[in-house]
């Protein structure tokens, strides 16, 4: 813009005139583009968002330039695929940044994944119940009702304590990718069948190890069903990794090649350049 104002300085009445039209043209279609993403209630990740990634998300405080620009545009991506709801909470900024930033750690090894089958992510300020009959939820993932539902509370207290493998947004969103693989849609079916093959047997080897109470890593909860431990061992997986690879090394290399990255040797890497 200012190489076409420095031009028309130079020119004629006429050539003014041209630059300041292309000048205005540029400045309208910038304004409608944004009046059209206000309209949407989409959004785009800037510079302020980015120092809450850093400050929220141990994940994206590692990550390198680069990695931190794809990063922002899959959050961005993210955000504007879903509509949030918040269930006596106001769902701002900084809540979208933070749950759509948890989404893409979990699947940021993939090709960008928007886990477009859940359309709805609801907010609620504390555990809550989905009917006044069932018991208390920290979160869930309904594929029937396309949603991810998740306590606010519960969702802050797993990243205030990022080394506990316990972290209820990476657990929900293990799921709605979990189930997203399996959904029929463009997004279907990105998950390997053969190593998904070799981890179902050795997650069966550990839920056996826990349900006969023998020496275990994993929690008890990881045993209830598959879909439980693949959520329970992402947690894991993000949380405490190099204990893990240390513990169930096959088990551990599974996920490494289903989700595309290696959070173990991200820690080592990101450690050596301190
Ligand atoms: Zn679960």
């Amino acid at each position: 813009m200012n190489v076409c104002l420095a031009i028309a300085l130079d020119g004629g009445l006429g050539v003014t005139a041209f630059f300041a039209a292309v000048v205005l043209v540029f400045i309208a279609a910038r304004a409608m583009n944004a009046v059209g993403a206000l309209l949407k209630g989409s959004i785009s990740v800037r510079e302020s968002d980015r120092i809450v990634l850093s400050r929220c998300l141990p994940y994206y405080a590692q990550l390198d330039r680069t990695a931190r620009r794809e990063f922002d545009q899959r959050v961005t991506d993210f955000i504007n695929d879903k509509e949030f709801h918040g269930r006596g909470i106001e769902v701002t900024r900084e809540m979208k940044l933070m749950l759509a930033g948890s989404a893409v750690q979990v699947t940021f090894g993939l090709e960008p994944l928007l886990l477009m089958h859940f359309s709805r992510i609801v907010v609620y300020p504390d555990q809550y119940r989905n009917r006044p009959q069932s018991h208390l939820h920290l979160g869930e993932v309904n594929p029937g009702m396309r949603v991810i539902a998740i306590s606010w509370k519960h969702f802050l207290q797993g990243y205030a304590e990022p080394t506990d493998a316990r972290n209820v947004g990476l657990h929900e969103m293990a799921h709605a990718l979990w189930f997203e693989n399996r959904i029929p849609n463009v997004e279907t079916g990105f998950l390997s069948d053969k190593i998904l093959l070799e981890w179902r047997q050795l997650a069966e080897d550990e839920s056996a190890r826990i349900r006969a109470g023998e020496d275990r890593f994993f929690r008890e909860y990881a045993a209830t069903d598959q879909a439980e431990f693949f959520a329970v061992a992402v947690e894991y997986f993000f949380e405490k990794p190099v204990v893990y690879r240390a513990a169930l090394p096959e088990l551990y290399e599974c996920m490494v090649q289903l989700l595309g990255q290696d959070p173990a040797e991200m820690k080592a890497s990101s450690h050596q350049d301190r």
